[in-house]
């Protein structure tokens, strides 16, 4: 199997078995997201303790990319903490901006998201792989609020 092939497998695992797909009732922070492009939409739910993300909640609809990417994402940053999380949301943002041709290799402390570095072939569905790295963010933005 080619690693091409692994990273379609993972993508399409987590598409039809998203994970952290439960929604929190009584979520510390919130945020939502749509990438009106493509269609995707994304709910990010997240309970904070200690300064890190002891539960989220990944939610939404959309292409494979959007909603594998979510699942992904809350499996990546389920139960680390937040300075810890911003620098890998920012980590496989930059991964998305290396042009296709670009070598992925320095990114291998990504462990599974680099599955996702395919995406960068079609430039249109980078937007569908990052929504959710975005809505996070914007979820832990507006903790840091109040
Ligand atoms: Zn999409």
């Amino acid at each position: 199997m080619s690693l091409q092939e692994v990273y379609r497998q993972v993508i399409l695992d987590h598409y039809r078995n998203p994970r952290y797909k439960e929604p929190i009732p009584d979520p510390d922070a919130f945020s939502e997201g749509a990438n009106p492009l493509c269609g995707d939409e994304v709910l990010i739910q997240i309970k904070l303790q200690d300064g890190r993300i002891q539960a989220i909640s990944a939610n939404g609809k959309g292409c494979s990319i959007s909603q594998s990417s979510a699942s992904l994402m809350a499996e990546a940053v389920s139960g680390h903490p937040i300075p810890q999380v911003l620098d890998l949301s920012g980590r496989f943002q930059d991964l998305m901006q290396v042009p296709p041709d670009g070598s992925a290799n320095g990114y291998a402390d990504l462990g599974d998201l680099i599955a996702l570095a395919g995406v960068r072939r079609y430039p249109v569905r980078i937007k569908c792989a990052t929504l959710s790295w975005i809505t996070l963010e914007q979820a832990l933005g507006d903790d840091s609020t109040d």
